[in-house]
């Protein structure tokens, strides 16, 4: 049988077949995967093979198969310097929500996981929330960043979750597509997911939340259908994607502006830093990149260096 992966334990898997019904499913045998060294083998979203063996009265799955993953996603052992954690996979699109104020979203932050997510090869769309509460300030600092980014080529709405306004427009984002919601803490993900799937009530209490940071448990994943038809994978405690390990000369490639004027520098391995005749500098000087977007990238070499490495998005 095939089905796909909604929950896993690190022992037990959750496997909804295609005949719509849920199994119980254990790994038989030894994955290996390409070129990670993971602590699960199998994560949210995956695509499985399985069959069903019936022990007394109890039928279980064996899985004996991944099937190829579109993307996904991992977080990094802090302890465990060269583990990694697949959080989930298959991912059709995330939604990164921004607020300029409580709390503030920083564009360094935007930034780093627009690249992260262009390296993980999955589309992503910034929500604007809490419009509703936006001074003038704040909703032309928006229209500015909505400007920015849509011009690089990335959807943005702004929304608000409270009221609201256009939830149907990322409902209509959502059909039946593997979504996932990020952003800081208190942006108002958990307002959103209950407005757009109330049906799911997702307990995503601050409690929960500390209590899993304060100990550095493995976070687990889970994935739900949506009524309207797609899944949401909710991902507690996590709040943006782990570092791709990235090496500096590709940094400029998840950049997709930067990436652009890459064969017009004079050098091909030119890190548009202090290089002569550099097209990415040129086009900084003219205003045609914004210096948000190039500073953003400049700190993400600088901690690449690994003398000088960290990683914001895990606490
Ligand atoms: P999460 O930590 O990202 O899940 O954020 P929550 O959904 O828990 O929201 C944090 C706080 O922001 C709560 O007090 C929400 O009521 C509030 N909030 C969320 N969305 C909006 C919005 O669109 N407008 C306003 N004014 N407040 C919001
Ligand atoms: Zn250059």
């Amino acid at each position: 049988m095939q089905g796909i992966v909604y929950k896993s334990t690190g022992s037990w898997y959750q496997v909804k077949a295609e005949d719509g019904q849920f199994y119980d499913c254990r790994i038989k045998g030894r994955f290996r995967i390409e070129g990670i060294k993971s602590t699960n083998p199998i994560a949210v979203g995956d695509q499985v093979r399985f069959r069903l063996e019936t022990l007394g009265d109890e039928t279980v799955g064996h899985i004996d198969e991944i099937l190829e993953r579109q993307n996904y996603i991992i977080r990094k052992s802090v302890k465990l310097s060269a583990q990694t954690h697949i959080i989930a996979a298959n991912i059709d699109r995330v939604f990164l929500l921004i607020t300029l104020d409580n709390p503030k979203t920083y564009t360094i932050f935007i930034d780093r996981f627009l690249a992260t997510a262009e390296a993980y090869e999955i589309p992503c769309t910034l929500l604007f929330n809490k419009t509703d509460v936006a001074s003038e300030e704040d909703k032309d600092e928006i229209a500015y960043l909505m400007g920015l980014y849509r011009e690089i080529g990335y959807d943005c709405l702004a929304i608000s979750a409270k009221s609201g306004k256009h939830v149907d427009r990322v409902k209509a984002m959502m059909v039946d597509q593997t979504s996932m919601f990020a952003g800081h803490s208190g942006v108002g993900k958990s307002t959103l997911i209950n407005r757009l799937a109330p049906e799911l009530d997702l307990k995503t209490s601050e409690i929960s939340e500390t209590h899993r940071q304060g100990q550095h448990t493995t976070t687990f994943a889970q994935m739900y259908d949506l009524s309207f038809g797609g899944r949401i994978i909710d991902t507690p405690g996590i709040k943006g994607f782990g570092l791709v390990d990235m090496e500096v000369e590709e940094i400029g490639d998840y950049f997709p502006e930067i990436f652009a004027l890459k064969g017009e520098c004079k050098f091909n391995n030119c890190l548009h830093l202090d290089e002569p005749k550099c097209a990415v500098k040129e086009a900084l000087e003219s205003g045609e990149l914004a210096m948000s977007r190039y500073r953003s990238y400049v700190q993400i070499i600088t901690e690449e260096d690994d003398t000088y490495r960290q990683d914001p998005f895990q606490e």
